[in-house]
């Protein structure tokens, strides 16, 4: 798929601004704080309907229109897609005023929808120099990248989901009542089942999506490095000490093995008044070269390995949607050597659309001359480009 134009009203830096953009690659050429990672952002949020830098809604809309009657921040797409074409529109309301509520409205095709029904309309990767982070930081963030890709190919996932962090909250509040011996331990059951049937879903989601990504990953890793480097992936399901060798294959399964961790784990969790088993606590270890790459990858390394891991969510996204996503660079390739650029740029080939950002035109003077769209931005305003 590939947007033929964008607008964006209000939002961060962004007073008022639309693109014309092409299919193929679209380079968008700024100094430092001018709103280039802001458009992305803006893309990414219509696609995920979460912000790619957390924070909260009032942040996503131009600071000063916090102070007026009705502060809101505008996005809307047109793409064309496989399956129909799209015209997507999101609207963040910052702050609560006489008959509107803070938050985020959605329209798809004109019509309204909630946001968990539009995850996924606009399918796109971000790419950006916080990936890095990804195979060597914190399971949180391993957990984010197999959740944002999985949920937009896989709505029952992004609901089991939804539903998993409120059960999952429900359960915690009750085990800090038992630990305070204002209920019975008998009232897990019922939350045990509610938690382990999502929970189930959600496990089943996340090893059917590494499985398909580890070839992929492993493939471009290769490719991308001059000495031929593996990256593995293995999920480590947080089943405590049910965990056993071979991983169930159906939701019912998983639910099983999770019933029965929460079971077992039921001393300690009352103990701690947390849930300490569960899709919250999962892992996803990365190795490269067969070693942890927490531990042992050098920068070069991890730097290679975050581009593998995205390159494979899109190649994932393509697999599932039977459509390609629009991929978006975030000045990555400024810090790559001019091979790795090179193979990335090939590898966007299989794509109908990127959309790449870079702050020094000069290093990517080679990428420039293969680019159908050239944008400049400066101040939150965008302006089309001819020639170098
Ligand atoms: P760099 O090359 O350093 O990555 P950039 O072009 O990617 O820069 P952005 O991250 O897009 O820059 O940010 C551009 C500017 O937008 C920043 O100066 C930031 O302070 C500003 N900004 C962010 N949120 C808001 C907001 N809600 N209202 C107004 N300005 C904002
Ligand atoms: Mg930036």
């Amino acid at each position: 798929m590939y947007i033929t134009r964008l607008q964006i009203a209000g939002f961060r830096n962004y007073g008022q601004a639309e693109l014309q953009l092409d299919r193929g690659l679209n380079l968008v050429v700024g100094e430092n704080a001018q709103g280039k990672s802001n458009l992305l952002e803006a893309v990414y949020l219509l696609s995920t309907l979460r912000s790619s830098r957390a924070s909260s809604d009032a942040d996503l809309v131009r600071r000063d229109l916090l102070d007026t009657e009705f502060p809101v921040a505008r996005l809307r797409a047109e793409v064309r897609r496989a399956a129909g074409n799209l015209e997507i529109a999101l609207a963040v309301v910052g702050r609560s005023a006489e008959g509107q509520r803070a938050g985020k409205r959605v329209r798809v095709n004109g019509l309204a929808r909630r946001a968990s029904e539009a995850v996924g309309e606009l399918a796109a990767v971000l790419f950006s120099t916080l990936d890095i982070e990804v195979a060597a930081g914190p399971p949180i963030l391993r957990r984010r990248y197999l959740d944002m890709m999985v949920s937009q190919v896989d709505r029952g996932y992004l609901r089991a989901m939804q539903r998993y962090q409120r059960v999952l909250q429900q359960r915690n509040g009750l085990l800090k009542r038992i630990q305070a011996r204002d209920a019975a331990p008998a009232e897990l059951g019922f939350w045990n089942q509610e938690l382990a049937h999502a929970g189930g879903v959600i496990m089943k989601g996340r090893a059917d999506a590494l499985g398909l990504l580890v070839a992929h990953a492993s493939q471009q890793m290769a490719a991308l490095s001059d000495e031929a480097e593996t990256v593995d992936l293995t999920y480590k399901p947080a089943l405590g000490d049910a965990i056993e060798r071979d991983l169930p294959l159906d939701d019912a399964e998983w639910t099983d093995r999770m019933l029965r961790a929460l079971e077992q784990g039921r001393p300690r969790e009352i103990a701690a008044g947390v849930t300490l088993v569960g899709p919250h606590r999962d892992d996803v270890e990365v190795r490269i070269d067969g070693l942890p790459a927490g531990a042992f990858a050098s920068r070069a390394q991890l730097r290679t390995a975050a581009l593998s891991l995205r390159l494979a969510e899109a190649a994932y996204i393509q697999t599932c949607l039977g459509d390609e996503p629009v991929v978006l660079l975030d000045d990555v390739l400024s810090e790559l050597d001019e091979r790795r650029r090179r193979g990335v740029l090939d590898s966007f080939e299989t794509f109908q659309q990127a959309i790449v950002t870079t702050a020094d035109v000069d290093r990517v003077r080679d990428a420039l001359a293969g680019a159908t769209g050239r944008f400049a931005v400066s101040g939150g305003s965008v302006s089309r480009f001819e020639g170098e």
